[in-house]
């Protein structure tokens, strides 16, 4: 890869060192003329570097050059995770938002789960780590805000870590809790005014979205609110998630299941990657625990040709692992029961 690079470069500027003899007639004794118009040049960098034809690059050993590599697509991005509440709640009281006369308490005790009785700060920092470990292999620098549940520190400390660090987005993970058992659903909320408002927004919008087309969860809505603490105090991009509700028995033992933990750390990962990339594409395998259109798919085309005699109920489960496995014994691929690209693609090959 780098001998490819340094092949072009060399072409680059062997092309570009005969540039200036074309624009002596334009200034002749002006050498800063090379670099006031660097426009022809900088594309024939750009394009050799794009195009970089393998046959014409020299190979002056033999040793085989690596693939070259994408950029995981959260490289060089940073983000703040705060997972919701700690063990002890704190009511000393502390400013609501700059300058604001207004106090609320330090950090309150959050919710619990009306089914399992776990407390929701316990949830918070369960899948919290979990979404950690996603976006660091996504390429992100991680910082949280607390990695254990016995911490002291206030919704307004919280903000501030981040404000220090200048993350490029600040999530608040949480849980919901509402009077009547039967409310359900994730969402949102972003700030209404004040620093990088239209930024918070636009992220609360694409994960809130991508996190209900992974779980399948109601879609609560995004929330613009000036009345949280850890919001107000921010300065950099940020979004508190709501990821279910305690209140409700169902949504409850979900969002304390392994299985849909998976489920919605896979959806925010995916939504944060949009909003830093609009342009991102999912890695499009599919595998046991993935749901969704594309397993349906997947699973229409595996019954059509009888490997799988299941409905197809868009959940990759062991049944559908099998009979992809099925089908890559009959179609001379590896027997991995994931469906890969090249296993899609022979898959739906007319
Ligand atoms: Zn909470």
């Amino acid at each position: 890869m780098m001998k490819r690079i340094l092949c072009a470069l060399l072409s680059a500027l062997l092309l570009c060192a005969c540039a200036p003899a074309e624009e002596t007639s334009v200034g002749a004794n002006a050498p800063s003329m090379v670099f006031m118009e660097p426009e022809p040049e900088t594309v024939g960098i750009v394009g050799a570097l794009e195009s970089a034809p393998v046959s014409d690059a020299p190979e002056p050993s033999p040793e085989p050059s690596p693939e070259p590599t994408e950029a995981p697509p959260l490289a060089g991005v940073s983000i703040g995770i705060d997972p919701g509440h700690q063990e002890h709640a704190n009511s000393e009281r502390e400013p609501v938002a700059p300058g604001s006369g207004e106090t609320k308490a330090k950090v309150a005790s959050g919710t619990q789960g009306v089914r399992t009785g776990i407390p929701e700060y316990e949830t918070n920092l369960t899948i919290s780590l979990q979404l950690r470990d996603a976006l660091e292999a996504l390429g992100a620098t991680v910082y949280m805000t607390r990695e254990t549940n016995d911490v002291d520190i206030s919704n307004m400390e919280r903000a501030l870590m981040f404000n220090e660090l200048n993350v490029d987005l600040a999530l608040r993970i949480h849980c919901n809790g509402a009077s009547s058992k039967s409310v359900h659903g994730a969402g949102t909320y972003a700030r209404k005014t004040g620093d990088k408002q239209a930024e918070s927004e636009r992220a609360a919008t694409l994960i809130l979205d991508a996190l209900c087309e992974a779980t399948g969860a109601r879609r609560d809505g995004v929330f613009l609110r000036d009345t949280y603490t850890g919001q107000n105090w921010s300065t950099v991009p940020c979004v508190m998630v709501e990821m279910g509700y305690m209140s409700n028995p169902e949504e409850d033992e979900k969002l304390n299941d392994p299985g849909y933990q998976k489920l919605l750390v896979a959806g925010m990962s995916e939504g944060i990657c949009r909003y830093f990339d609009p342009n991102y594409k999912p890695d499009a395998t599919l595998r046991e625990d993935s749901r969704g259109e594309a397993v349906a798919a997947l699973q229409a085309r595996l019954i059509e040709l009888g490997h799988l005699n299941d409905v197809a109920d868009g959940i990759y489960g062991a049944k559908t692992a099998a009979a992809v496995r099925a089908f890559q014994a009959a179609a001379g691929l590896e027997e991995t029961g994931v469906a890969d690209e090249a296993t899609q693609e022979k898959l739906f090959a007319k």
